[in-house]
């Protein structure tokens, strides 16, 4: 069953409890309506019969005389023989009446107690006084009694009419009440709590100037002024949030224009560093080449003074140590400035692997460290840039070789590997150097980073190595990591699939800032 609203079960219960009250009244009347026609019903007989005993030539129908004490026993009535016991036992009780709805009609008896001489003179048809007696009278013995009987269908019919008329009276007391009642819920309370919710549901609705208007004068008045309080809070909270968001805004678009100038800036830098890193290894390379050309001659010069020599040596050291960071500030520089291009083509990983082998085992050599490459038999060919992924390589060997005490093994492996489900290569170098504490393992590929350890610090260098091999595996789709535990050596590996994958590059400016 659906639930009732408000309006329903108030009037429900309102009518319940109305009707209850009003039938409940009603009994009052409806009880007493019968005893007053009764009693109007008993004067009625006793005048009759006052005026029979004065004149008993006048014929009564339905008239009884019971002659002697011991009447009783001849009448065979119930309602007779009662009243003579009740005579007998009580000289106070004079007559009694009945109005019986038994038989077919409702029917009026009458009975009358006569005492002394009266049931002889009746019997010889003498007046008597039927008024009401006296003491003297009662102290006389029962002697007879006489009935009358009439129909009782008038008096009867006039109890149902009374009555009928008092339901029809509390009937329309209760539609009164309910009417009332209505009047005073929905009109009083109910159409004053729609109200509010219609100012609740303007208000829902972004209508925060809605305001409720009752004036009740009672707690319904209240609640409204209640309403309206917390409707000017959230009014002003609102006004309060959109100015807030109005500065935001403002500093948003102050911020954007920092930003855009940020990023000018860096462009011009990147572009000034680029510039300059390209001029200065042209004079820089003509240095190197004259020192080659100097320490050559040197060499072959029999009587060369050794420390010449030596000077020499540091000049070519310097000179390649300084061409190297160069060419890492202009990578980084052209990577940032976007002009860092990709020249992709199908890649032999072996050949390449072959090529890293011999540039970098002078290197090995000087510290007297094992290359060692591991490799399947077959290698299926890449799809990349082979510069760039031998710069990464390049860089991982160098740092393993750079990293790794002396006399230990470097080892660069290629496996065949699933890259993101797709078929792809992974190629580690792994060495035996100090390793890399876990909470520097993702920072050292930013740029400038370095582990911050003193053998670290002796090895020199930029820390722009791993951060351009970062910015490098990004744009040729390949992924980088480090697996590594300190004192335990690092095992730095690039993995990428077959098949070239261009992928987008974050923004310049997201993480580049330093
Ligand atoms: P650079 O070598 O010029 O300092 P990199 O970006 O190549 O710059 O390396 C950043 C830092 O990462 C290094 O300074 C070093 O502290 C650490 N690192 C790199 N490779 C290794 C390695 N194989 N073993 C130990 N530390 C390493």
């Amino acid at each position: 069953m659906a639930r009732l609203s408000l309006t329903q079960r108030s009037q429900l219960v309102m009518s319940a409890v109305a009707a209850l009250a009003i039938f409940g009244a009603m009994a009052i009347p409806w009880i007493q309506i019968r005893e007053s026609m009764v009693a109007q019903q008993l004067q009625s007989m006793r005048d009759i019969s006052q005026i029979w005993g004065k004149n008993p030539d006048i014929t009564i129908d339905q008239f009884r005389f019971v002659k002697g004490a011991d009447g009783k026993a001849a009448v065979g009535d119930q309602f007779l023989s009662s009243a003579f016991d009740e005579f007998a036992a009580s000289p106070d009780i004079f007559d009694r009446y009945e109005l019986e709805h038994g038989g077919d009609a409702p029917l009026s008896r009458y009975v009358r107690a006569l005492r002394g001489d009266q049931a002889d003179r009746v019997a010889i048809g003498d007046a008597i006084s039927l008024d009401i007696p006296d003491a003297a009278w009662k102290k006389l013995p029962l002697t007879g009694v006489i009935s009358i009987e009439r129909s009782g269908v008038a008096a009867a019919r006039l109890i149902w009419q009374d009555r009928i008329y008092v339901l029809i009276g509390g009937g329309l007391a209760w539609l009164g009440i309910m009417f009332a009642v209505r009047l005073l819920v929905v009109r009083g309370y109910l159409r004053a709590v729609r109200r509010l919710r219609e100012v609740a549901n303007r208000v829902r609705a972004g209508d925060l100037s809605s305001r409720s208007q009752l004036r009740t004068g009672d707690e319904l008045e209240q609640l409204g002024n209640s309403f309206n309080d917390m409707v000017q809070t959230l009014d002003g909270s609102q006004k309060q949030l959109q100015s807030m968001n109005e500065s935001l805004d403002f500093k948003l678009v102050q911020l954007s224009e920092a930003n855009v100038g940020l990023f000018e800036s860096n462009r011009l830098k990147s572009e000034f560093l680029a510039n300059v890193s390209h001029e200065l290894r042209t004079p820089l390379n003509s240095v190197i080449g004259f020192a080659e050309l100097l320490a050559e001659l040197a060499r072959k010069d029999s009587d060369a003074d050794p420390k010449r020599i030596r000077y020499i040596e540091h000049i070519l050291k310097s000179g390649r140590g300084l061409l190297e960071m160069i060419n890492e500030l202009l990578d980084m520089a052209k990577i940032e400035a976007g002009r860092m291009e990709l020249s992709v083509s199908n890649a032999s990983i072996t050949d390449m692997l072959e090529g890293i082998s011999a540039i970098m085992r002078p290197q090995a050599d000087l510290k007297k460290i094992t290359l060692e490459i591991q490799r399947p038999e077959e290698l299926p060919t890449v799809e990349t840039d082979p510069g760039k992924l031998q710069q990464i390589l390049y860089n991982f060997v160098s740092n393993a070789i750079k990293f790794s005490p002396e006399g230990s093994c470097v080892i660069v492996r290629a496996d065949v590997w699933s890259v993101d489900g797709a078929p792809g290569l992974r190629i580690a170098v792994l060495d035996s150097g100090p390793g890399i504490p876990l909470d520097m393992q993702q920072t050292i590929f930013e740029k400038f980073r370095q582990v911050d350890a003193s053998h670290t610090k002796s090895h020199g260098g930029t820390g722009l190595g791993l951060a351009i091999c970062r910015e490098l595996s990004a744009m040729l789709g390949a992924k980088l990591g480090i697996e590594s535990n300190s004192n335990k050596g690092s095992s730095f590996w690039v993995e990428m699939p077959l098949e070239f994958r261009a992928k987008k590059l974050p923004p310049l400016m997201a993480d580049r800032a330093g």
